[in-house]
């Protein structure tokens, strides 16, 4: 075998052995090679193609531009490639990949054309599917009410909605692949947006592990509330691929919630004064200032008095709450001792203790120094805790309010919070009732919220009380907490700090 049949025989080999089809033609396009690759694609035996025009593999409408292609490659001697149709086994059409390239003979005459034809179906078909569910996600994006801003970990703006181009007024294509930093100068030069926004942006877009919001006020024509989210995005496999930040328009939200406030306070108003003119006369009439009173109507006339001072205390309880939220409380504060205010409010609800014959224990350290607080707030969050104490406690049992100043972080009772100020007073009631069981606990503070062993045993409440004292606490930089076990009894305590006189 001399030198060049041993090359085409190497030649051969390859292209027989070749796991793309490979086809050869002569100048006219007639087949001369179809390798065992091409068998497999086109589903047919190379006998029966040899010698059969390529248009053959074709389909008649890609046929035009396949005799272009094999002009230019055969005459001008150019090389083609690009995805196109062929013609499969009974006709089926399936997507390839062509190359198509000169042959040329040992003299460098073109003697033919070359063809690699990759089959790409499958890749077509995945890249349809990623497509669709690319423009399902980016409708998704698109029609949401909330504005959306991804920022990849290299702190590039990967997308922006729609929304977020209506809410800021600022175009996404020019802040879509660019640094962040190039949207933060836009909106520092925008003086309708506050500068909250630039510090979200830039506090929050290299954090890889934290979810924060919070609110805030952008100007413009009408004024809005933006509420915001964010949070960090990982992929599939746990790496950080930036993050995430929604933000939706809460201004009606807001002004609803401030008509209903309102409308709240505006309904306990109205109610509280007839009510206490209720409470007034049916005082009149007990005192016997209408004329003698008879055993019957008595104890009726106590029912309805014990009954309009429980709607009354409600009614006061819903106005607390209602500017509690409307951040409508101003402190009057004074200099009070604690003692003092512990034996007037324990006195007010002496009737009480004793007629369930409750014992009351008082341990007050002596010479507490004075606090400088709103008396009347902190009697009311005392009282709350003192009723509570006595309500969901049997008769006969002992109730204990202790007062004691604390000077280390470590003195406070087991529980309290690790932030609490020192030096402070703490304050005690501790009672041995029905306890507080472990999953009510967490709610516990929370409007409304009632035990359910409180809703079981149909004990009157409402779910306020420890809710008001919280805030009348948080109000005077205290901390409020508590240790509770079912069946065993419960301590709430809370701590207001010395401060000075402001
Ligand atoms: P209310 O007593 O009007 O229901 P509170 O806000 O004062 O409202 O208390 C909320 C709930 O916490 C009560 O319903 C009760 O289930 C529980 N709770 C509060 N104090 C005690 C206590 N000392 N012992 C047992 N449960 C208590």
């Amino acid at each position: 075998m001399d030198n060049d049949d041993h090359a085409a025989s190497i030649l051969g080999s390859l292209i027989e052995g070749a796991a793309d089809a490979i086809i050869t033609t002569d100048l006219d396009g007639l087949i001369n090679r179809f390798n065992a690759a091409a068998e497999m694609l086109f589903g047919c035996a190379a006998p029966e193609l040899i010698g059969q025009h390529i248009s053959a593999l074709v389909p008649p409408p890609r046929r035009s531009e396949f005799a272009l292609w094999l002009r230019l490659v055969t005459q001008e001697g150019r090389a083609l490639r690009g995805d196109t149709e062929v013609l499969g086994k009974d006709g089926q059409i399936i997507q390839t990949y062509v190359s198509m390239s000169p042959l040329k003979d040992a003299q460098g005459t073109i003697a033919g054309a070359l063809l690699f034809c990759v089959d790409i179906s499958a890749r077509l078909t995945l890249q349809n599917v990623l497509q669709k569910e690319r423009d399902l996600l980016e409708a998704i994006l698109e029609t949401t009410n909330d504005a959306i801003i991804m920022v990849n970990s290299a702190r590039w703006v990967v997308s922006a909605n729609l929304q977020f181009e209506a809410f800021f007024h600022l175009a996404r294509y020019q802040i879509i692949n660019q640094p962040v930093e190039v949207l933060t100068e836009q909106i520092k030069m925008r003086p309708d947006l506050p500068d909250e926004l630039v510090n979200i942006l830039l506090t929050f877009v290299g954090d890889a592990y934290q979810s924060a919001g919070g609110d805030f006020e952008i100007g413009g024509p009408q004024l809005r509330v933006l509420v915001w989210y964010s949070s960090p995005v990982y992929a599939h496999d746990g790496t950080n691929v930036g993050r995430l930040f929604v933000f939706r328009d809460a201004t009606r939200e807001r002004e609803v919630d401030r008509m209903k406030t309102e409308f709240v306070s505006l309904v306990s108003h109205e109610l509280r004064t007839p009510l206490t003119s209720i409470l007034g006369f049916t005082d009149f009439i007990l005192d016997g200032d209408a004329g003698p009173v008879d055993g019957q109507v008595r104890e009726y006339l106590d029912i309805v008095k014990i009954n309009t001072g429980r709607l009354i205390g409600l009614i006061n309880d819903i106005l607390d709450v209602t500017r509690i939220e409307a951040g409508r409380v101003d402190l009057k504060r004074s200099l009070c001792f604690i003692d003092e205010l512990i034996d007037s409010v324990v006195q007010s609800m002496f009737l009480v203790i004793d007629s369930r014959r409750q014992q009351l224990t008082l341990k007050i350290e002596p010479d507490l120094p004075p606090l400088w607080i709103d008396r009347e707030r902190i009697a009311q969050a005392f009282t709350n805790l003192l009723s509570n104490a006595s309500k969901y406690s049997p008769a006969d049992s002992e109730l204990i309010v202790e007062a004691r100043l604390v000077r280390e972080p470590e003195d406070f009772a087991a529980g309290a919070p690790p932030d609490i100020f020192v030096p402070a007073i703490q304050v005690a009631v501790h009672d041995r009732g029905m306890g507080i069981a472990p999953q009510d606990q967490k709610h516990l503070f929370t409007r409304f919220y009632r035990a359910e062993q409180a809703a079981r045993r149909q004990i009157a409440g409402t779910g306020l009380g420890l809710a008001i004292a919280k805030s009348f606490i948080d109000l005077h930089n205290g901390h409020i907490w508590f240790q509770s076990r079912l069946d065993y009894g419960s301590s709430f305590y809370f701590s207001i700090p010395l401060v000075e006189a402001e």
